[in-house]
């Protein structure tokens, strides 16, 4: 009978205790987790934070006790492991009545990972400073918040800005503070900005390229690098996470990048009787190959399940992540798969950027939302290398279907091909996904040339007119210093007023009318580009 011990029993852990039960009903099957819960929903604290769950008892997905029966698991709570001893396969459990050695035949590691606290002057002596990882945690946090009035967050990633929305929904008054350009890292600048719109728009103070440097007046006072203070009645650092590998490293067990775990296709360690899934692991990025750190509960789970089918002998390889993700901020939800431009320039790939916004479904159906989508492709074959998109609705399904586009090997040539579900309170006859295919195909085939947001004042500085072929009154609203304005249906009989010898961007709202005229344009032999999301995106980023 082989006797398995899982340190960690929640996402990764408990998915694999559970699978191997299921594929050998008389291995014995050990948790030992430090913590008071096991398979808790870590992904749902921001929300019994936020008041949107409001039993505690939601958030503990199956107890022990249930779990116990069903799966006839040995779990051990409050029982931290505190040494693996690799010579004689057994570890050291702590827990309030001692220690104790327990042996294994194959040892499963899902430690997760820790949030990382950094180094700012004041923080040991500052109170109401917390994290956010479990249960413990977000009761702490809670209770301060009943009693606070002001709070600072200090990172904006996903898990900083779904707390700052909960301590808004909680009547605080909510500051951001983040060292990067934007919010949601993760996300290119002008993705990014739709969402730190509605953040300012919900009242939250955000303030980015800037950092936390000091606490003073144990902690009720945040002092900031450009000199500026915060009065914080609770402060969360928010600044990423790192992989829990402590005991592994203490075990000389491999380490990789930010000391993740290295683990082999079969996430086995280097000891060939452990074995590693979860945060705490290293995975190859599905695109590049390259090594890659990826917190996220869909990749966890999956690595659990495939772990206990490896240790059952059957044959599963871990085929990479891609990382694909989703956070929900105020009305605005924002996902994103693969790969973003900051990650195609380290990998040195080249790419092509493409801008669109589409509705969620029928526009002329009641409640039709915003999309805006930013694809990216390789320009020669068409491969897809990530996605982002934002708006109130249907974000979700767009970035899945592109996850799976990305994970299927498809191109952007597949993209038109798809025939996804479609009736008016849905989608659309042309979902926003099939029109992103056809605008890449127009721009590999060079029916169609763009120029990002971020270009263009190069682009009119070294002479490029620019052509706004919106209608005069939207013009008139807000307009691109320097644009020249003549409608889109107009241009055919204004075209005479434009030189041949020029070199012209056209731009509108959202850029399918400054499509049209590039058409236009092209076909009677002007030297014309797009600006790739248009007014929207320029206005949005100044
Ligand atoms: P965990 O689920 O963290 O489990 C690790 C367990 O190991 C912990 O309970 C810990 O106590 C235990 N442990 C560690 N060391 C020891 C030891 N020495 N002895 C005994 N026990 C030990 N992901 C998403 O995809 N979507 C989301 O919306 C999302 N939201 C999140 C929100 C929050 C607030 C947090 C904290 C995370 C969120 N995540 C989300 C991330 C997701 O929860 C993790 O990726 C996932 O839980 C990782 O699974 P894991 O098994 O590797 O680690």
């Amino acid at each position: 009978m082989m006797k398995y011990l899982i340190i960690g029993g929640v996402a990764g852990g408990m998915s694999a205790a559970t699978r191997l039960r299921r594929l050998d009903e008389q291995a014995e099957i050990i948790i030992l987790e430090k913590g008071p819960y096991v398979s808790f929903a870590n992904c749902g604290l921001p929300y019994y934070l936020a008041g949107e769950i409001s039993e505690r008892s939601d958030l503990l997905v199956k107890t022990a006790a249930q779990l116990t029966k069903r799966f006839k698991l040995d779990i051990r709570q409050n029982s931290e492991v505190t040494a693996i001893n690799r010579t004689d396969q057994s570890v050291t459990v702590k827990t309030a009545q001692g220690t104790y050695q327990e042996h294994y035949d194959r040892l499963i590691l899902s430690t997760g990972a820790q949030p990382v606290v950094p180094a700012i002057e004041g923080l040991d002596s500052a109170q109401h400073v917390y994290t956010l990882r479990n249960v413990p945690d977000v009761d702490q946090i809670l209770a301060q918040a009943k009693a606070s009035q002001k709070a600072v967050v200090i990172g904006a990633g996903f898990i900083g800005l779904e707390i700052a929305e909960a301590l808004v929904n909680r009547g605080l008054q909510v500051t951001i503070v983040e060292r990067g350009t934007h919010v949601l890292p993760s996300f290119d600048i002008e993705m990014a900005m739709f969402v730190q719109r509605a953040l300012v728009q919900h009242g939250v103070t955000v303030l980015t390229e800037n950092a936390v440097t000091a606490f003073e007046a144990a902690g009720q006072t945040l002092v900031l690098a450009n000199g500026q203070t915060l009065a914080s009645d609770l402060t969360i650092l928010a600044v990423g996470v790192q992989p829990a590998t402590q005991l592994a490293n203490a075990a000389g067990l491999q380490l990789g990048l930010r000391k993740g775990l290295i683990v082999n296709d079969h996430y086995q360690t280097s000891d060939p009787l452990i074995y590693a899934i979860g945060d705490a692991i290293i995975v190859k990025q599905t695109t590049t190959n390259q090594d890659t750190l990826i917190s996220l509960a869909s990749p966890a789970n999956r690595q659990g399940r495939q772990v206990a089918d490896v240790l059952a002998g059957k044959n599963r390889l871990n085929r990479g992540s891609l990382g694909t993700a989703i956070v929900r901020v105020f009305e605005m939800a924002g996902g994103s798969t693969g790969l973003n431009e900051s990650q195609l320039q380290a990998a040195g790939l080249t790419y092509q950027v493409l801008h669109l916004s589409g509705k969620s479904h029928a526009g002329y159906f009641p409640g039709a939302e915003t999309i805006w989508l930013k694809l990216l492709f390789q320009p020669q074959t068409g491969e897809l290398f990530g996605a982002q998109a934002v708006g109130p609705d249907g974000v979700d399904k767009r970035i899945d279907v592109l996850a799976t586009a990305i994970k299927a090997g498809l191109t952007v040539d597949d993209l038109p091909e798809l025939e996804l579900s479609y009736a008016p309170p849905f989608g659309s006859a042309k979902d926003i996904i099939n029109l992103a295919g056809y605008a890449a195909q127009n721009l590999m085939a060079g029916d169609s040339q763009s120029v990002q947001w971020h270009e263009l004042a190069a682009a009119m500085a070294a002479g490029a007119q620019l052509v706004d072929v919106r209608e005069p009154a939207e013009h008139q609203q807000g307009a691109i210093p320097g644009a020249i304005n003549i409608p889109l249906d107009d241009l055919r009989q204004r075209m005479s007023e434009l030189p041949k010898s020029n070199h012209y961007i056209v731009s509108c709202a959202s850029g399918l009318r400054s499509y049209l005229a590039e058409r236009i344009l092209k076909q009677n032999g002007y030297q014309v580009q797009n600006l790739d999301g248009a007014y929207a995106l320029y206005a949005l980023m100044q």
